[in-house]
């Protein structure tokens, strides 16, 4: 993926098993959050292409995407502001597959009462504060039935306690066969939560494998200590 004279991912290969948890880690600048929007179909790649459950998806509008199972969070969540919590969700509800015959109204309440949104559903989504518009945007990810969830810094600004939380919610929805690609800079979170860890450092892939592995790495420790 470029963006005019810059290459912000540059050949990089990832294959994801279903029911795996994996992170996406690298500097401020890396290319990870452009990585989730080619996955997702926000960015067109000007090279090679992304494949979903043996078919292949970069093309397809992030709406396609969306219904054919991938969900994602954002980095700088963005919700529909005049419409309350439970609208917000119920929006991704009605729009997700709807295999199992629940109804969006009580599919977007259950996933609020999973994502511990500790609030009356009625609350405008413009008075949420950062950590309650985190629990809603995840929320709104699995109100749409993914059977992929890209998260892009799910963690930041959560204290250590609905840190705890996420990463139990994570494991949950995860033993259901939901697959994960997360991208987080608290690295005691990802080395727990992964199964898998790839690096991106400059647009390019430095490393992959288990967190162990990635501890180990000479090429990571390098990249973040700026040599
Ligand atoms: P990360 O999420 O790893 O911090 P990003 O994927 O956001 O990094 O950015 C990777 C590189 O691409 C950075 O140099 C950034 O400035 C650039 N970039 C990201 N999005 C755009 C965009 N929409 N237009 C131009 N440059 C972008
Ligand atoms: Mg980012």
């Amino acid at each position: 993926k470029r963006f005019g004279g810059l290459t912000a991912l540059d050949g990089v290969s990832v294959k994801i098993r279903p029911g795996e948890i994996w992170g996406l880690i690298g500097p401020n600048g890396a290319g990870k959050s452009t990585l989730l929007n080619v996955i997702a179909g926000v960015f067109r790649p000007e090279a090679g292409s992304v494949h979903f459950k043996g078919q292949r998806i970069s093309g397809l509008k992030p709406e396609q995407i969306c219904r054919r199972g991938l969900a994602r969070t954002f980095q700088i969540c963005r919700p529909f502001p005049r419409m309350t919590a439970l609208e917000n969700v119920l929006v991704a509800a009605t729009f997700g597959t709807r295999a199992d015959g629940q109804s969006p109204q009580s599919r977007a309440e259950a996933m609020l009462d999973l994502v511990g949104f500790a609030l009356p559903v009625h609350t405008p989504a413009d008075s949420l504060t950062a950590a309650q518009l985190r629990r809603l945007d995840l929320a709104r990810a699995l109100a749409s039935r993914p059977q992929l969830v890209l998260l892009d810094e799910a963690a930041a600004g959560l204290t250590p306690g609905e840190l705890a939380d996420l990463q139990q919610l994570i494991l949950k929805i995860r033993n259901q066969g939901v697959t994960f690609l997360i991208v987080e800079h608290l690295m005691r979170l990802i080395m727990q939560l992964c199964d898998q860890i790839v690096v991106l450092h400059y647009g390019r892939k430095i490393a992959e494998g288990t967190p162990l592995e990635i501890q180990g790495s000479p090429e990571v420790a390098s990249a973040y200590l700026g040599e």
